[in-house]
């Protein structure tokens, strides 16, 4: 999608630290981390998110993705959370799917 920040990232249109990377899936560095660990897992079709049902082969290589994030960056064993933001009211900015790995601190429960 040509408007797309995201789609534009993977692309490479628009710079982004990269993570990892393979067929389906792009992980870089969020641009304002909230963790010492902070990396968005985005799929490379383009989805505008969770709501739209992206469908298990898209979930699977989103997770997937993640957790191949959390041992790349050493964190899988300490601990790590996934989050995925779906419409305004929680939260989402980015109108593309996008899992955010989160880790390098202890969180919450409930989320705020
Ligand atoms: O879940 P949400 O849509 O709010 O997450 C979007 C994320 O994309 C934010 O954490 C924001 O910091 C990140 N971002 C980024 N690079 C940009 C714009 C936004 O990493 N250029």
């Amino acid at each position: 999608m040509e408007s797309c920040l995201f789609c534009k990232i993977v692309s490479g249109e628009v710079p982004a630290r990269k993570v990892y990377e393979d067929d389906a899936v792009l992980a870089f560095h969020d641009i304002n981390p909230v963790a010492p660990f902070h990396v968005l897992v985005v799929p490379k079709v383009h989805v505008c998110g969770a709501a739209e049902g992206p469908g298990g082969e898209v979930w699977g290589a989103v997770m997937e993705g993640a957790v191949r994030v959390a041992e790349l960056l050493g964190v899988n064993r300490e601990g790590f959370r996934l989050v995925v933001n779906s419409g305004e009211q929680a939260g989402q900015t980015i109108p593309h799917l996008h899992v955010h790995v989160l880790a390098g601190r202890r969180f919450n429960w409930p989320p705020g």
